[in-house]
């Protein structure tokens, strides 16, 4: 620069002897080398110009910038060298102004250079001027490609870490947890917006307030501050904490905070919200309660079982009533299959409704009897399969005891079927099973006899003996009867020493050797009681079935009856068949 300025000097001063402009460009001339050292030397493009814009000197710097020779580049418009299309007219309107001896300008713009490389520059000008004439212009570009590189790196690396900075805000209120940056007086350095949402302040607001102040409304820290156990100890575990002014459960963690030369700053603190979690907990482990209080609570034996992946079962748990009633222990029970549990005919009798269960794929209830150590009982057992990933991973069982319905149940069908004194079919069973044994021997068309029997002069033995030989006598004759009977014949106490005889598949005259038989038997065997002997006899009335006439019931017992009362009636302990 100061080879420009003295430059620059030089030429005014040649220019202020106000000579003639042959003289001043001989003189100039005389100066040449000089000069062209001058010009040599300078670091910047200096390019001198007549009134016609044509280039009558050319520097060593603009040969370096520009490309152009000196030799090239003399004679030429200037603008035709160095400037294109785009800045044609801008270089006009320079050309313009210094030729019209305006005042210096110093421009920034671009220039090409002989390959067409843009080249960014700095332009000043003059005219050379003397007594108001132009003598010609010295116009000075300087490259700054370099400084303005050096200007778009800057300007591109504050973009870039403004755009770092945006992210990284967007970032730190974009995560859903509480963040809070304190520094070591337990003052906020800064909130992120779920934490300034939160305590309903605006993040600025927040920044400078202690922590312990607009959290939790105290004046010093609270005793559990995870951020306290950071300064004083260096370290620090995460805690949980109920917080009404953050709105519920949170667990704090507190990582910390240094600068560049490792000093702590303070921490970051992040709170992030279980109040749904802590929520979910406290209500499964209310459910687990409520649910062992049930599962041991309930009087059904309740029983887990493992389905295992290969196919077989495995005892997972039970419940009190479970062991109550089996006998079985937990600690027994717990991991065995049901073979190693309850033995080869029990352990194979429940695996086989467990594995029904697993085929059938939905809940199965049955009833079963088991030999299990608790003693022999009848369970109403439900298997409910349980799903994991469409796959039945266990079975819940839940198994009433009744055992002792079963036996009551069993117990008021005998009462309702049975004669209490004989122990043969009552009068109401019986007409059900005659009613039952018609319809199937009209349907299928099978013969079927009927035969009614009366003791003969009962009354006598009452008379004779008592009451009580009376129902001896009714009973021991009842079990001879039954001794007579063939297997699928049915027989009954129709009302006092009255029977009667149901004999399916059999017809008339089958059913009279039937009932001959009977009576013969009887006649020859006496009734031993402890007191007394007795030789009672029967009578018998017989018939059959008369598919084609559409016998009745009535028909069929009124036919029985009146063959009955006509072996009495000729004499008794004989064979009436009608
Ligand atoms: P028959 O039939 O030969 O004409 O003479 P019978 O003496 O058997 O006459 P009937 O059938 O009229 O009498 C039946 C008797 O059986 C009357 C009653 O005292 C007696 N009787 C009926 N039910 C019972 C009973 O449950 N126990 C006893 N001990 N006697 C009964
Ligand atoms: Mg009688
Ligand atoms: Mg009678």
């Amino acid at each position: 620069m100061t080879e420009k300025t003295s430059c620059q000097a030089l030429l005014q001063d040649l220019l202020e002897e106000r000579e003639t402009p042959w003289q001043i460009q001989q003189r100039l001339f005389s100066r040449k080398e000089f000069l062209e050292t001058v010009l040599y030397q300078a670091p910047d493009a200096i390019v001198t110009l007549d009134t016609t814009y044509r280039v009558v000197d050319w520097n060593a710097a603009a040969e370096r910038i520009f490309g152009y020779s000196r030799e090239e580049a003399c004679g030429h418009e200037l603008d035709s060298l160095i400037t294109s299309a785009e800045t044609a007219s801008e270089a006009k309107c320079l050309s313009r102004q210094l030729l019209d001896q305006q005042p210096v300008v110093t421009t920034e713009t671009v220039r090409f250079t002989k390959s067409g490389t843009p080249v960014q520059v700095r332009v000043s000008g003059a005219p050379i001027v003397t007594d108001g004439t132009l003598h010609g212009i010295v116009a000075v570009y300087t490259d700054i490609s370099e400084r303005i590189a050096t200007e778009d790196a800057l300007r591109e690396q504050k973009r870039a870490a403004e755009q770092a900075h945006g992210q990284w805000q967007r970032t730190f209120d974009a995560v859903p947890d509480l963040i809070a940056l304190i520094d070591t007086d337990h003052r906020i350095i800064r909130t992120n917006r779920a934490m300034a949402e939160r305590l309903g302040r605006p993040a600025a607001e927040l920044t400078g307030c202690a922590c312990h102040t607009v959290v939790h409304n105290r004046e010093t820290p609270p005793a559990f501050c995870p951020h306290s156990q950071l300064l004083d100890e260096g370290d620090s575990s995460p805690v949980e904490i109920t917080e009404d002014n953050l709105g519920g459960d949170f667990l704090i963690t507190v990582t910390p905070l240094h600068d560049a030369e490792g000093r702590l700053l303070g921490s970051v603190h992040i709170a992030r919200d279980i109040t749904k979690r802590k929520r979910d907990e406290k209500r499964l482990a209310k459910m687990s309660k409520e649910f062992e209080q049930v599962f041991h609570g309930t009087q059904d034996a309740m029983f887990l079982i493992a389905v295992e992946e290969e196919g077989g079962f495995r005892f997972i748990r039970t419940n009190k009533a479970h062991q109550r009633a089996t006998g079985l222990e937990l600690k027994t029970v717990r991991g065995k299959t049901p073979l190693e549990l309850l033995g080869e005919e029990a352990g194979a009798q429940v695996s086989a409704n467990y594995q029904r269960c697993v085929d059938a794929g939905a809940p199965l209830s049955y009833e079963e009897e088991l030999v299990l150590p608790g003693g022999t009982r009848v369970w109403h057992t439900t298997l409910t399969p349980v799903y994991e990933e469409e796959r039945i991973t266990s079975i819940v069982g839940s198994a009433q005891d009744i055992t002792e319905r079963k036996r009551a149940e069993e117990h008021l069908r005998y009462l309702a079927t049975t004669d209490e004194l004989t122990g043969l079919y009552n009068r109401r069973h019986f007409m059900e099973i005659l009613d039952t044994e018609i319809e199937r021997a009209k349907r299928y068309e099978q013969s079927l006899a009927l035969i009614s029997l009366d003791i003969d002069h009962f009354k006598t033995i009452n008379d004779t003996h008592g009451h009580a030989v009376g129902d001896a006598a009714l009973e021991h004759l009842a079990a001879q009867l039954l001794a007579c009977k063939r297997q699928p014949d049915s027989l009954g106490r129709l009302g006092g020493e009255e029977f009667a005889l149901i004999a399916p598949h059999t017809d008339r005259a089958g059913a009279t050797e039937l009932a001959e038989r009977i009576r013969s038997e009887l006649e020859r065997t006496p009734i031993e009681l402890e007191s007394t002997s007795l030789h009672p006899t029967i009578s018998l009335g017989v018939t059959a079935l008369n598919i084609q006439d559409n016998d009745t019931i009535d028909a069929l017992l009124k036919r029985a009856d009146d063959a009955l009362y006509e072996a009495k009636r000729t004499g008794r302990n004989r064979t009436v068949t009608s």
